[in-house]
């Protein structure tokens, strides 16, 4: 191994998809063909410059990257420390980071012959992107979701529905996301000859996690390159949102051989992760298991029941964490931290008011973490956070959390 790779962060997973005792392929003897029929083609098409050419072209042309990054100037004189600086991926095609994803795994999906995508969601949002795509390119879109979800999230549904998507509502288990996933494994294993599982974020069995990193990678090498434009050098502390740790690990992988930069991920503390049961904060609150075809930290009883989280922002309502993480957490690499549902509505309000920029509740985990930290920091701290998602899918959540009736002329 070369020197400057002896030490580094970033030559995972080995080839087993291990990221340390975290990762890896835990799935049955009938998936595992699938697998690496797509590992191999995977690998095939990393190394292929056509295959980023296409991805490149649609990146700038049709999601509208690069996404800006933006010094928020009014934030950082409020919080009196820090300067203060946003990578606007809710500038994205869709409002979100997910569609950076779902682009490269169609793309593959098509170099494969696939003709028919599924995929898992919860609130929707990687359903919507997924949807996107596939109404792009002709594709049938099957996407599954928990029925408790298509009850608490209408919008989305309505949204895939418009984009020419099925959209099968999950009853099994607790109908919620953890569900939606296992039977989105089961169709595959029922489909494969033309079947594709484009799955939303870092989980899974190996390759997904490495493969939706490279894919979200994007968000850190145009942070790196921007800030360097903005300010000479590199930023001083880089900190995300986590569900399932895909826009963080995004952010976070380029950066992860630059030592002096502080990593900071934030999972949903929900109503607090000392108190109560109800958050999302599996490596904070979570032990290790296997869940989805992979090694991590999960939220589990006793008996290694999977638990359902909760937060009030449904896109980090995941009981799990991308292996990456763990592994990233247990070598110390990253720090990881827990906000809960009260602060990140302070921090929406605060970047509603501040900033001009309506929020996505995901994000306002990283921004009220943000928050904690900036005022004790000096004025030439660099803090780069990833403004994963806006929020006009949240104003209803919001509304009701804050007591206001939306429904009604004020
Ligand atoms: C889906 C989603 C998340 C959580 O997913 P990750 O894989 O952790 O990035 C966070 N923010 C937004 C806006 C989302 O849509």
């Amino acid at each position: 191994m070369p020197d400057d790779l002896l030490n580094s962060f970033k030559t995972g997973p080995d080839e087993k998809g291990r990221f340390g005792n975290f990762g890896g392929r835990f799935v049955s003897e009938t998936l595992m063909p699938l697998i690496l029929r797509l590992d191999a083609e995977y690998e095939r098409a990393k190394t292929d410059p056509a295959f980023w050419d296409e991805m490149r072209d649609l990146w700038t042309h049709y999601v509208g990257r690069p996404s800006p990054l933006y010094h928020a100037a009014r934030m950082t004189e409020r919080l009196g420390g820090a300067k203060i600086y946003l990578k606007r991926d809710e500038l994205n095609h869709t409002g979100a980071h997910k569609i950076n994803n779902v682009l490269g795994q169609i793309l593959l999906a098509r170099r494969m012959g696939k003709e028919r995508i599924i995929a898992e969601t919860g609130a929707g949002q990687h359903g919507v992107a997924t949807a996107t795509v596939c109404a792009k390119f002709g594709l049938k879109c099957v996407v599954y979701m928990g029925a408790h979800d298509v009850e608490r999230q209408q919008p989305n549904v309505f949204r895939m529905r418009l984009l020419g998507a099925e959209v099968v509502p999950v009853t099994s288990g607790r109908g919620t996301l953890k569900d939606a996933m296992n039977d989105a494994l089961r169709d595959w294993v029922t489909n494969v000859r033309d079947t594709f599982y484009c799955i939303g974020t870092v989980a899974g069995p190996h390759p997904y996690p490495a493969m939706v990193r490279d894919f979200q990678s994007i968000i850190g090498t145009e942070a790196k390159d921007q800030m360097q434009a903005a300010e000479g050098r590199l930023p001083d502390t880089i900190i995300a949102a986590i569900g399932g740790g895909s826009n963080a690990m995004g952010l976070f992988h380029p950066f992860l051989d630059d030592r002096s930069v502080r990593i900071i991920g934030v999972e949903a503390g929900g109503k607090g992760v000392d108190e109560t049961m109800q958050h999302c904060a599996s490596l904070t609150g979570g032990r290790p298991g296997v869940l989805h075809g992979n090694r991590t930290y999960l939220l589990q009883d006793d008996d290694g029941q999977i638990l359902e989280g909760f937060s009030i922002s449904a896109g980090l309502d995941y009981p799990g964490i991308g292996p990456e993480h763990a592994w990233l957490h247990e070598t110390k690499r990253a720090d990881y931290v827990s906000i809960t549902d009260r602060e990140a509505l302070a921090a929406f309000t605060f970047c509603c008011e501040t900033e001009g920029i309506i929020p996505a509740l995901e994000p306002c985990h990283a921004l009220a973490h943000v928050m904690k930290i900036a005022p004790e920091l000096p004025a030439d701290h660099l803090i780069c956070m990833n403004m994963c998602g806006r929020g006009d899918k949240d104003i209803f959540t919001v509304a009701k959390a804050l007591g206001v009736d939306i429904s009604k002329p004020a």
